[in-house]
């Protein structure tokens, strides 16, 4: 496996003794890659870098290794506005089946480490972090844990005290031109390896959320109601909203105080679904708003 870019931390990883790692970054950046090659490396014949080719290297998912990540999709299979980790993915409760990290890390490697990689340890709910707290205050000497969030200000602070911050900078664009020349899907990606991939790899989709987004610019110069119109559509694709913030520092001056107050709006709508506030409600409020801070 290939990381691209990250090199500095590629090769001050094998030499961190800590047991828990907060990795911070932007979204898509790489940091769950670096993570599983980490992971290979421990349990590497070879050590570091992992060779590729021995008996643990062979296997993928990575020996030894857990991803705990929040549900995002709801019991009846729509997206969840919300998404946690919710307590029985880290410890066995009663009346619930399935995998936790607990039991999980009570056994030992096959190799050398297990690692778990929790995926979003800002989106852990209230009873799933004291939960884990528990497993960072004794890990078992063969474990490593890898928080993943945003930035360590994301995180419980009693979390952020027990692990070693690992910084993740975006990529610079020259390096990811390497994947795709395409000033659209560079401007979308903004450093971020996983989007670019993802808008590689998905062209009709990435072409439809660039349309819509476009569908609202365009909508935002006739007024309201078209406007709100548009919103819907877009609001209906997965990361719709923060793409139409992109767009608009692009089509608007970044530094105007329409432009602050446009991200501004955009922000609450994002709380406010988050929120479970009336979705019909928040994308009318949003459109009037858009279309008075229109140029
Ligand atoms: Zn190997």
């Amino acid at each position: 496996m290939t990381i691209l870019g990250h090199q500095r931390i590629l090769e001050l990883l094998p030499r961190l003794n800590a047991q828990t790692l907060l990795f911070t970054g932007p979204e898509g950046v790489g940091r769950r890659a670096v993570a599983q090659w980490f992971a290979r490396g421990l349990n590497c014949s070879q050590g570091f870098p992992p060779c590729g080719h021995c008996e643990a290297c062979r296997q993928t998912p990575p020996a030894d290794y857990r991803e705990i990540a929040p549900d995002l999709e709801t019991k009846g299979g729509k997206r969840a506005r919300a998404p946690q980790i919710r307590l029985e993915q880290i410890a066995p409760r009663e009346g619930e089946e399935g995998e936790n990290l607990l039991d999980w890390i009570s056994t030992y490697p096959r190799y050398r480490v297990k690692v778990a990689t929790i995926d979003g340890a800002h989106l852990l709910n209230e009873s799933a972090a004291n939960a884990l707290l528990k497993v960072l205050e004794e890990p078992p000497a063969y474990t490593r844990l890898i928080l993943i969030a945003p930035g360590r200000e994301t995180v419980l602070p009693t979390l952020v005290s027990r692990s070693l911050e690992v910084a993740f900078a975006p990529l610079p664009e020259a390096l990811l031109r390497t994947l795709s020349p395409d000033p659209e899907v560079l401007g979308f990606a903004e450093g971020s390896v996983g989007k670019a991939r993802w808008a590689l790899e998905h062209p009709a989709e990435f072409a439809q959320l660039t349309g819509r987004a476009e569908g609202v610019l365009e909508a935002l110069r006739t007024g309201p109601a078209p406007t709100l119109e548009a919103l819907r559509l877009l609001l209906e694709l997965e990361g719709g909203l923060s793409y139409l913030s992109r767009r608009l520092r692009q089509a608007w001056d970044p530094e105007s105080p329409r432009y602050r107050q446009a991200l501004q709006s955009l922000a609450e709508a994002q709380d406010a679904l988050e929120g479970y506030v009336s979705e019909d409600l928040v994308q009318t409020l949003l459109a009037l708003r858009l279309t008075r801070l229109s140029p």
